[in-house]
């Protein structure tokens, strides 16, 4: 049995739940393995405890970790993340807090979680007016397939992008896997999808599409993950 939760504090938790259920059906690891696929919701430190993998979903990210910290959540989700590795997967805000530091805000600072050893700049785009659907190719979907997988169809709601990586990111182990850029003709500098060793993130929010393709992928990373344990 693989537990997989989705930290439900505020934003998009039910979609990814939805996702991940429709995912949970499409694995490449058989029916047996389907079955052994339990999904949560997570709001006290007690639910995160049983959790094999998390996804940090998004919705605004200064809420998410005040929340967070009210719940008790900060010190077991930084535990989680960083002492435990155990895998997770945020998007946009969620993304977010799992960087070690963030573009300064109005209000300056906010508690972050960490894990991915870069830094990331908050509302690249602009405002919720200037939110877009944009075809991003993301070829580690297809890694082992012969034939080319369609682009992605993400999401951008105030995304933010990963535009530094931090000095840790050199040390042996530490190797940041960037995923997906934007534009993903190659000319864009923004990191819009990266992964560094448990911790995986995307700017954009593929629980708001129909496309199940990168539920499916990271649900097999975690049953990998776990097989491996
Ligand atoms: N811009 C938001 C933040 O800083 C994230 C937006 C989102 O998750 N769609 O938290």
């Amino acid at each position: 049995m693989v537990t997989v939760g989705v930290l439900a504090l505020q934003g998009g938790f039910a979609e990814h739940l939805g996702l991940l259920k429709r995912a949970a059906d499409h694995l490449s690891i058989g029916r047996e393995q389907q079955l052994a696929v339990r999904l949560t919701e997570v709001r006290t430190p007690e639910q995160l405890a049983t959790c094999d993998a998390l996804i940090l979903p998004g919705g605004e990210s200064t809420t998410l970790s005040l929340v967070a910290a009210q719940s008790g959540l900060l010190e077991p989700l930084r535990e989680f993340v960083k002492v435990a590795k155990k895998p997770v997967w945020g998007t946009c805000a969620g993304l977010i807090l799992l960087c070690e530091e963030a573009s300064a805000t109005k209000r300056g600072g906010q508690e972050l979680i960490g894990g991915l050893d870069v830094k990331v700049h908050r509302n690249h785009f602009g405002r919720q007016l200037q939110s877009f659907v944009q075809d991003v190719d993301l070829p580690f979907l297809g890694q082992g397939e012969t034939e080319k997988q369609a682009p992605f169809p993400a999401v951008f709601i105030r995304a933010p992008v990963v535009d530094q990586m931090l000095h840790q990111a050199d040390a042996p182990g530490r190797a940041i896997e960037i995923l997906a850029r934007y534009p993903s003709n190659g000319e864009g500098d923004d990191i819009v999808a990266l992964r560094q060793g448990n911790v995986f993130g995307t700017s954009f929010h593929p629980e708001l599409t129909d496309d199940v393709r990168i539920h499916v992928w990271w649900l097999n990373q975690v049953i990998k993950a776990r097989r491996e344990d």
